[in-house]
């Protein structure tokens, strides 16, 4: 079976490639189980050093990575270096792990008592196509360092990149069955990470709702899981913050990616002696985003992904406030649309397009209410000038990335994920291989 993966500035049909059926997803799992044998006893040093070559590959592509993701996902050529750098740079943070993935010694009775932390085995890694290179690196990097092979299943929409980044790593000296790419539906060799015996951990990045699927099959074998699903976060704007600068930076917060983002900040959240000077500071900031040609340094907003996913946006938009433009003619364009008041659905659901909806608050504990007010808890942001504000207001946000006077939300060296129902786990930061390790304790007696 094939599937033609198409431009979405364009429309045009820029590769046909073959979809994996099941037997092919059992023949990768296969592979990766038998190079999980000899992959999990390469020395530490060793693993560490084949990581940082694969880290250079993806430095030396880093060009052609990007102009696929531009051709593939209609990204913005800054976004798409950005997200090639930030495989390389994931890749090169955990390169430093095999060496210091330290166990402890526990004081105990009658002998000494140590830990190991030990690979899983084989880890599927499912993607989505709205940052297929990154979410890709979050689990296939620190899952690889901690000694365990991977499978990884990209969106159909997006393979590309992916099949690209196998490819690197078979170049950059990993042993093959070590790093399997494996382009196919999500039903089929999605499905198949989560009932094969053999794959040990799904990470997967998607909707909440394929989410909870993964979540139940993976029950049946008690099999580890990591989720990263949707989000509505609320940017928190108080009257006391930098409105200038708050009201230039809102629209970066949702629009980026055409606000196909799980950490949108899609709901703006102003408090009201400050609302009307708010909206008069972020007209002019939207009016004037730049939307268009991708591979144009100067633009700030490519297309949408497909026209299942405009239509989708679109449904939301009913009287909107005031729109940015958006180009004409073939491609997946949606404007950059502010409701302000929004509706009931606007306000809740993931629209997961360049829709935010303005809505005021009273004051404080009336911020934190309707922040809170969502089944979702994954990121954003306050803007205050005080210090204690911030932090309270912070701790108070049910949500798992939280960032103050900016917008924020990723780096490789700090925990991401979401509270309620963003997730379960986290990724990235000093602690993710113990997402990607089971802990092996083991007790020496020293009697005679
Ligand atoms: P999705 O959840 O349908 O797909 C994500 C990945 O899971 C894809 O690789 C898909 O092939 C795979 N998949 C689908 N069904 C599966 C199954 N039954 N078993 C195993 N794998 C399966 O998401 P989507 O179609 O890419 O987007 C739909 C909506 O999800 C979006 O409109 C958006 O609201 C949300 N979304 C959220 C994020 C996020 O990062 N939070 C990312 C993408 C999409």
């Amino acid at each position: 079976m094939t599937y033609d993966v198409l431009n979405p500035a364009t429309e045009k049909v820029i590769r046909t490639i073959e979809l994996a059926s099941q037997d092919d997803a059992d023949a990768a799992i296969a592979r990766a189980a038998k190079a999980f044998e000899t992959w999990r006893d390469v020395t530490p040093a060793d693993r560490g050093r084949l990581l940082r070559r694969f880290a250079d590959a993806v430095d030396a592509d880093l060009e052609n990575l990007a102009a696929l993701e531009v051709e593939n996902a209609g990204h913005t050529i800054g976004n798409a270096r950005w997200e090639a750098g930030n495989v390389r740079d994931v890749l090169t943070y955990y390169s430093a792990a095999p060496e210091r993935l330290f166990g402890k010694q526990i004081p105990v009775a009658g002998g000494i008592d140590v830990t190991f932390q030990e690979p899983l085995g084989v880890v599927g890694v499912i993607v989505p196509w709205n940052f297929p290179m990154p979410i890709a690196g979050w689990g296939f990097a620190p899952a690889l360092a901690a000694g365990n092979t991977v499978v990884l299943k990209p969106a159909e929409l997006t393979p590309l990149t992916a099949i690209r980044l196998g490819e690197l790593a078979l170049e950059a000296g990993l042993p093959p069955g070590v790093f399997e790419v494996v382009p196919g539906k999500g039903t089929v060799v999605g499905n198949r990470f989560v009932t094969h015996s053999a794959v040990r951990k799904v990470v997967f990045t998607g909707s909440t709702t394929v989410g909870k699927q993964i979540m139940a099959g993976c029950a049946d074998q008690v099999k580890r899981v990591t989720l990263e699903l949707g989000g509505k976060s609320a940017n928190i704007v108080f009257a006391d913050a930098d409105l200038e600068k708050a009201a230039a930076q809102a629209p970066y917060g949702v629009f980026d990616n055409a606000g196909q983002d799980c950490c949108a900040r899609s709901r703006i959240l102003v408090e009201r002696s400050a609302y009307d000077r708010f909206l008069e500071l972020l007209e002019p900031a939207v009016k004037n985003f730049k939307v268009g040609d991708p591979s144009d340094p100067a633009t700030e907003m490519g297309p949408l992904i497909s026209a299942g996913q405009r239509e989708q946006v679109a449904s939301y938009v009913e009287n909107p406030a005031f729109q940015g433009t958006a180009p004409s003619g073939p491609g997946f364009w949606f404007p950059p649309t502010v409701l302000a008041p929004a509706s009931e659905r606007a306000v809740r659901e993931e629209i997961f397009g360049p829709v935010v909806a303005v809505i005021p608050f009273a004051d404080e504990a009336d911020a934190l209410r309707i922040a809170n007010d969502s089944e979702y808890g994954l990121s954003g942001s306050i803007w205050t000038r005080d210090v204690g504000r911030a932090l309270r207001v912070s701790r108070g946000v049910e949500a798992g990335n939280l960032s103050v006077n900016s917008n924020s939300s990723v780096r490789y060296s700090t925990p991401f994920g979401g509270y309620k129902q963003s997730g379960l786990g986290r990724e990235l930061g000093p602690d993710a291989l113990a997402a990607f390790t089971e802990t092996k304790n083991i007790f020496i007696s020293t009697e005679d």
